[in-house]
C-alpha cells in the first residue's frame, strides 16, 4: 500500500495501492501549507 502525505503539515492524504510500499509527498489542500511555501 502506498501513502500520500502533506510535505508540510504530515498529515495523510490518501492511500493507494502499489505493489510495493512508497510515500508521496503532496500538499494538502484543508490547511494552508500552499501558501506557505518554504520560506524560513
Ligand atoms: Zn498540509
Amino acid at each position: 500500500m502506498g501513502t500520500i502525505v502533506c510535505q508540510t503539515c504530515q498529515a495523510t492524504l490518501e492511500y493507494f495501492e502499489t505493489e510495493k510500499v512508497s510515500t508521496l509527498y503532496a500538499k494538502c489542500s484543508s490547511c494552508k501549507c500552499t501558501s506557505k511555501e518554504e520560506k524560513k
